[in-house]
Parts: structure tokens; C-alpha cells; sequence
């Protein structure tokens, strides 16, 4: 199901010491649920055959007791030995059974969704959604949306430990049953310190003492895009493919890069500032300084900038009348819906940007050759009114023959491509730093 996963974030750093943030251990679960009796014969190869089992279970879903044999390296016995000790221990249930071969119909099993819990959480300058999910990557209820976010730091941080707390609490969830939080901010974080470089009202601490000693559970954190990257590869466009361009086009623009089956992180983690690239010489200042960055046209709020003004020159657009004439109020959201109707001054404003995004995006193409690009973020909303003047555009920018072998799409996840991702930032943080799990066939 999931074939690229096993080699995932194989030098991810996501774990930092502290109290909370000790990253989950496999082996020290799958100990505690053995029997005393055991520890000196055989309890190693033991708990490393239930750690296999679970990784197989989880990336795989449901198997036979002979499926598991092979990848496991095990006779039968010793398989069926095993899995009665994971169900009464809790982590595995009988799923029925299939069809027979000849002989008795073959058990199916798979983990009980229940036995442990990811929590999910986006956090934007402005808002945070929370979500918990099971081991089945179901969410257990629908996504928390609060009005919090990182423009207040120290008040953002008092509340989201209140919201999280409210959650694990209304589904009744034991914390010593969380594997952990998988956490995506936006901005610079430096993957060597985890310390974020855009919000220093956070502290210079790292996140994960940060968010470990406020939710006093396992903390993983990634930046936005690479997070959506992680979802898109998971459950969107790009599952099971291995070269990916993720473009998270919304306040800004970043870009998260799924490279042979791998998200790319580069030297510190600051790896796809796209938005940054010079387009303009001569153009805006842009917020992190330089001038006429692709942020500075190509943005959603760029062009909510560039909606303000011109509206307040005079020029005609039913946009004016969706906000009774106060340019102040017009948010992304009306400038799409306006293009949807067929407001020519809209649809020339995210022509205007797709063209830009698309002279960005033909370097990303000859540089990188990728089979898919998707785009995301708030400017995704906009559909084909996004996508086809970026195609146009690339025909014109790139070389036929390079162009033609990468799809451009619009993310079909959206908004949920990034709080689904923060479950593989926890997962594949687990499963990569337990070395004996990551190879079905060692
Ligand atoms: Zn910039």
C-alpha cells in the first residue's frame, strides 16, 4: 500500500531530548506487554517480530497469519504464538475470514484501531485545527477549527494546551495510549535545533521542548509544506508515486519536495523557500525583505493587495459590491468566488498570478524532471481559473519534451492535505528510527 514509506525520512531529526519529546519506542512497548518469564530467552527477537508485525499491519492493513509468516521469517507456529500474545496484549484483532484455498478460510488480522492514538495538529498564524486519529488514520470526530493561532505566541500557547487537553479528554483517551502529536507550523525551523526562526515569541527553546512540556505527550514537528507533502504522498495525488512537487500556494508560497519516495529536506530543513525566488527586480518589498519575491505577485494575499487598490482606483468588479464597497474586507476567498462567476477583473488577477507561478515552476520542472506538481493552499480553491493559466504558461516557459512527462493538478486533499500529513510525521518518525522494522526483508 504504502511502498515508498519504508525509506522515508531515513535522516529525519524531528526527536530532540526532553522529557516529552523522548521519541515513541516500539521496543519499550512491545516489552512492556511481554511476560516478565521471558526476559532472558528470547524476549529480543520477540518484541523486534511484534514491532515487524505492527509496522506490517499499520502500512499494510489486514493479513493471514501465512501472509505475515514470509516477512517475518517465521514457521506458523511461532506466527500464531505471537499473535495471540498481541491480542491479549490489546494490539491485534480478528477481522474475519477470506475466501478458502482448498482448505479452512484463512484468518485475517489487523491492529485494533483503538490501541493507540495520533494527535493532529495544524497550527497557521491565525488558526490551529485539531484532530485525533485512530490507528486506522480515521479521525474520531470532525476537525477542531479555533481562532488561535501564532501572531500571539505566549496567548496561542495557553490555548492550544487547553484544546488538546479537551479533546484527549471528550473521547476518554488514555495519554499513555497517544504514540504522539504531529505538529505543522509555518515559517523557518532549522531542523538541526528545531528552533523556529519566524515566531520568536515562541522562545529560543527548541518546539520540541516547546510543544513536548506543554502537552506533556511525544511532540513531532514539521514545517507546513512539508507536511502537506507528507499528506499528499499518504492519502492525495501523489500516493505511491516517487517524485513530487507539492506547492502550498496561500499567504505564501512554499514548496514541499517528495524525492524517490522521500521527503527532501535539504542541509538545515530550510529546503523549498520557493516564494523567495526573485520574479520582479524592480518589484515589492517582500515581508522576509528581499524585493519582488514570487510571494509579492503570485500569493493569495498578494493579489487581495492587488484587489484593494485597484477596486480603490475605480476599477469595475462585482468583488466591490460582495463587500458593500469596503475594500478592507476583500479576503482571497471573495476575488475566487467573483472569477467564478465570470468577473473578468478577477479572472485577469489569477491569470496574472499563475503566470508567475508558472515561470517558477518551469525551473522546478527542468531542474527537478518530476511526474506530478501539486498545488495546493488557499489559491487552490480557484481550480482551473488557476490551473489552466499555469499550463499555458508552461508551454511557453519549458522545454516540450521535459514538460510532458509531469502532471500539473489541483490538490484534491485541500485544506486536509496538511492535518493528515502531521499522521505520517509521527509515523514515519517511529518507524525510522527503529532500524530493525524499516526492511521487510531483513
Ligand atoms: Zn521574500
Amino acid at each position: 500500500m504504502f511502498s515508498t514509506l519504508f525509506i522515508f525520512l531515513s535522516n529525519f531529526s524531528g526527536c530532540h531530548d526532553n522529557q516529552y519529546s523522548n521519541c515513541m519506542n516500539l521496543s519499550k512497548l512491545f516489552e512492556n506487554g511481554s511476560h516478565h518469564s521471558d526476559r532472558n530467552n528470547g524476549t529480543g527477537k520477540k518484541v523486534f517480530l511484534k514491532k515487524k508485525i505492527f509496522n506490517i499491519l499499520y502500512l499494510e492493513g489486514k493479513k493471514t497469519i501465512a501472509d505475515l509468516c514470509i516477512p517475518a521469517g517465521v514457521s506458523i507456529p511461532t506466527m500464531t504464538r505471537i499473535m495471540q500474545e498481541l491480542m491479549d496484549e490489546g494490539w491485534v484483532i480478528e477481522l474475519g475470514t477470506g475466501k478458502s484455498r482448498g482448505g479452512r478460510r484463512p484468518v485475517y488480522f489487523g491492529l485494533n484501531p483503538e490501541a493507540r492514538f495520533i494527535v493532529g495538529i495544524d497550527i497557521t498564524r491565525k488558526y490551529t485545527r485539531i484532530n485525533i486519529f485512530n490507528l486506522e488514520n480515521h479521525p474520531l470526530s470532525k476537525t477542531v477549527q479555533k481562532d488561535i493561532g501564532l501572531i500571539d505566541a505566549q496567548g496561542f500557547l495557553d490555548a492550544l494546551k487547553i484544546e488538546i487537553n479537551d479533546l484527549i479528554t471528550k473521547h476518554g483517551i488514555d495519554r499513555q495510549k497517544i504514540l504522539g502529536a504531529g505538529i505543522s507550523l509555518p515559517g523557518l525551523i532549522d531542523k538541526k535545533t528545531n528552533i523556529s526562526y519566524s515566531y520568536p515569541g515562541l522562545g529560543e527553546r527548541s518546539l520540541d521542548q516547546i510543544f513536548g512540556d506543554l502537552l506533556e505527550i511525544p511532540v513531532y514537528i514539521e514545517h507546513d509544506t512539508k507536511t502537506m507533502a507528507l499528506g499528499e504522498s499518504w492519502f492525495g495525488l501523489a500516493k505511491n508515486r516517487s517524485d513530487v512537487l507539492c506547492l502550498n500556494v496561500g499567504v505564501g508560497i512554499g514548496l514541499g519536495m517528495i524525492i524517490k519516495g522521500e521527503l527532501y529536506q535539504g542541509y538545515s530543513g530550510f529546503s523549498g523557500e520557493f516564494g523567495h525566488i526573485q520574479m520582479v527586480p524592480d518589484g515589492e518589498l517582500c515581508e522576509c525583505g528581499k524585493i519582488g519575491c514570487l510571494e509579492t505577485v503570485a500569493s493569495g494575499s498578494s493579489i487581495v493587495t492587488r484587489a484593494r487598490l485597484k477596486i480603490e482606483e475605480g476599477t469595475n468588479s462585482i468583488i466591490k459590491k460582495a463587500v458593500e464597497g469596503v475594500t478592507e474586507k476583500i479576503k482571497l476567498s471573495d476575488i475566487i468566488s467573483a472569477a467564478k462567476q465570470g468577473d473578468q477583473f478577477a479572472i485577469e488577477l489569477l491569470e496574472e498570478a499563475g503566470a508567475y507561478l508558472a515561470r517558477g515552476m518551469a525551473v522546478l520542472i527542468h531542474l527537478l524532471n518530476p511526474e506530478m506538481i501539486i498545488i495546493g493552499g488557499d489559491m487552490a480553491q480557484a481550480g482551473n481559473l488557476l490551473a489552466d493559466p499555469i499550463q499555458q504558461k508552461l508551454n511557453k516557459y519549458t522545454i516540450n519534451r521535459i514538460r510532458q512527462d509531469t502532471a500539473i493538478h489541483i490538490s484534491e486533499l485541500g485544506e486536509e492535505a496538511v492535518l493528515l500529513g502531521t499522521i505520517p510525521v509521527v509515523m514515519t518518525t517511529i518507524f525510522s528510527q527503529e532500524p530493525n522494522i524499516n526492511n521487510h526483508n531483513n
